[in-house]
């Protein structure tokens, strides 16, 4: 049996969960869907984005609602128009072979007219901002009388917004449900009370721990001057050349004015905050989804229920004064099982917010040294490599051209056209990162940085590097996969170059630029004699 339908719901359901390609519930789902389903238990879902939510409460609520009867049976409350839209737009593809039941998205922003045209030809589940619904309400264009269902989405976001009366309004104003769900990712005392006032008894399930962060998502922090902010940014996103990523700044003049300065040196960024139209932000957002912007740079409270998939990477320009905040930001990546990072950019003196962070998210944070101009340089280079060697020529008619371009090539050597290559794509990132600043506050660097390094010491300072077990040091060396090395053919050239016998060697912890290897404490220092010289090793351990 499914294991959608052994939580028990239709064939409808299964065959539209099947087409989405969903193979086994989420947690949520797993604990939701057979409660929810009976129609009558009041349920409190402490869950994030990301984790499958929509699905917990869309599927059953699509079950119990009654096709023949043609008025809002379910009404569903969350807080900004695209979680609104987004809700609607799943709750399309869940129900996708299941006839007969119509959903309507009621925001604000737009023409309320349309809104209640809809509404009357017999919708049967409402998706609504608090707003709109309570506008609806009093115009009484909506007949909540009949609301068996209320789902509450995003609770804590719709209390940090100011809804607290408007929620407060609609339930009370719901006298004949059946049944109140509410998911939130966070349990402030607010939303507790809402629990407390509204609910019967609630069944409260919670996954993952309570304001914690994603375990698929890699914290890492930057320690920058305040004046390098921007330069770091900068430094960050030409790190990552694959990153498709939002930026998070404290106001929205920093907003406007970075995505300004990135635009001018070539970037592509928009950005999304509240003096833009409904009509503008919908055609920023239109184009982030569709991945022509690579970056989004915006303010929390415009970023507000942004659900986009893929999202890479989560830049805090800043750190947010509030944690719950932080953990609000760093979940727009990481979702649904993947793997995102959030990068914050910090002051030095902002370390102890870090040590709060960790504390409250329970998860590590690693802080990184900022990427030197020659660390990108590289980066990129091998990044465009890997793109060239993937690059498809099955579609193309490459060969009427092959005798030509044979001629043309044939006393270039395949170096010199590699070459020439990179210096056509590479030649602006050379130039720009030639004689670049290292922007790492060395007078700053902790034994913690040292811990954590990804790139080991440009400057040429002293050996350091991670502790390992066992009468072993580990060293760092900036050599990896990227330079065409695997661990055999990479322990030989160990061996080759420092004359050393494999015997006091440990474990080879290869990565795509750098790796770590385990040494015999007492052999570690002829080995980084041996190879220093040719400035391999930037890294020992004490
Ligand atoms: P949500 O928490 O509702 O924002 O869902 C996050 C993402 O997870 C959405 O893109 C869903 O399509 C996806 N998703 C939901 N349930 C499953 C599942 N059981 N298996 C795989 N992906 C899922």
């Amino acid at each position: 049996m499914n294991a959608f339908e052994a939580l028990g719901l239709n064939t409808q359901l299964v065959q539209a969960i099947t087409d989405l390609g969903f193979e086994n519930p989420t947690p949520i789902q797993e604990k939701a869907i057979p409660v929810l389903l009976s129609g009558t238990t009041d349920f409190v879902g402490l869950a994030q984005t990301g984790t499958g939510k929509t699905a917990a409460f869309g599927f059953p609520l699509l079950q119990l609602i009654q096709v023949d009867q043609k008025h809002p049976q379910a009404l569903i409350v969350c807080p900004t128009r695209e979680l609104c839209l987004q809700i609607t737009n799943d709750l399309e593809s869940f129900k996708k072979h299941s006839k007969g039941i119509f959903t309507e998205a009621v925001y604000g922003g737009t023409s309320i007219t349309m809104q209640i045209r809809n509404l009357k030809k017999g919708v049967q589940i409402v998706v609504a901002t608090p707003g709109r619904l309570i506008d609806l309400i009093e115009r009484k264009a909506i007949d909540l009388q009949k609301v068996k269902y209320v789902v509450l989405d995003e609770a804590d976001e719709m209390l940090n917004m100011g809804f607290r009366e408007d929620i407060d309004f609609v339930l009370k104003n719901t006298i004949n449900r059946e049944s109140t769900w509410l998911f939130s990712a966070t349990m402030p005392p607010e939303v507790r009370a809402i629990s407390k006032n509204y609910m019967d008894n609630p069944k409260e399930v919670t996954v993952g721990k309570k304001n914690t962060a994603n375990v698929n998502i890699d914290h890492q922090f930057y320690v920058a001057a305040a004046h390098h902010r921007y330069e770091t940014l900068k430094r960050l996103v030409d790190f990552n050349p694959g990153m498709y990523g939002i930026i998070f700044t404290r106001t929205k003049a920093d907003a406007q004015e970075i995505a300004e300065r990135l635009v001018k040196e070539g970037y592509d960024i928009e950005a999304l905050h509240g003096d833009l139209t409904q009509q503008q932000r919908d055609k920023v957002m239109g184009r982030f989804r569709q991945k022509s912007i690579q970056l989004l740079i915006a303010t929390d409270v415009a970023a507000r229920g942004i659900d986009v998939e893929g999202v890479t990477h989560v830049i805090n320009f800043e750190l947010p004064d509030d944690i719950e905040v932080y953990t609000h930001r760093s979940g727009r990546t990481a979702r649904a099982g993947k793997t995102g990072i959030c990068i914050s950019i910090c002051h030095s003196r902002e370390t102890f917010k870090i040590k709060q962070l960790e504390r409250i998210t329970n998860a590590q944070f690693h802080k990184l040294d900022i990427p030197t101009g020659k660390d990108v340089c590289r980066k990129q280079f091998f990044h465009f490599m890997d793109k060239l060697m993937q690059a498809d020529t099955s579609h193309g008619d490459y060969e009427t051209y092959m005798d030509d371009l044979q001629e043309k090539f044939a006393h270039v050597s395949k170096e010199e056209v590699l070459q020439r290559v990179a210096a056509l794509e590479f030649d602006h990132f050379l130039k720009y990162y030639e004689n670049a600043e290292d922007l790492n506050r060395n007078d700053l660097r902790d034994r913690r940085s040292m811990d954590n390094n990804r790139g080991g010491d440009q400057s040429g300072r002293p050996a350091y590097g991670n502790r390992a077990d066992n009468g072993y040091t580990r060293l760092f060396i900036n050599l990896g996969i990227k330079d065409g090395f695997y661990k055999a053919s990479f322990l030989q050239f160990i061996l080759d170059e420092s004359n050393l016998k494999k015997e006091v060697l440990g474990k080879i912890d290869m990565r795509d630029m750098n790796s770590w290897v385990e040494i015999d404490k007492a052999e570690a220092g002829k080995m980084i004699k041996s190879m220093d010289g040719k400035s391999i090793i930037t890294g020992q351990s004490g």
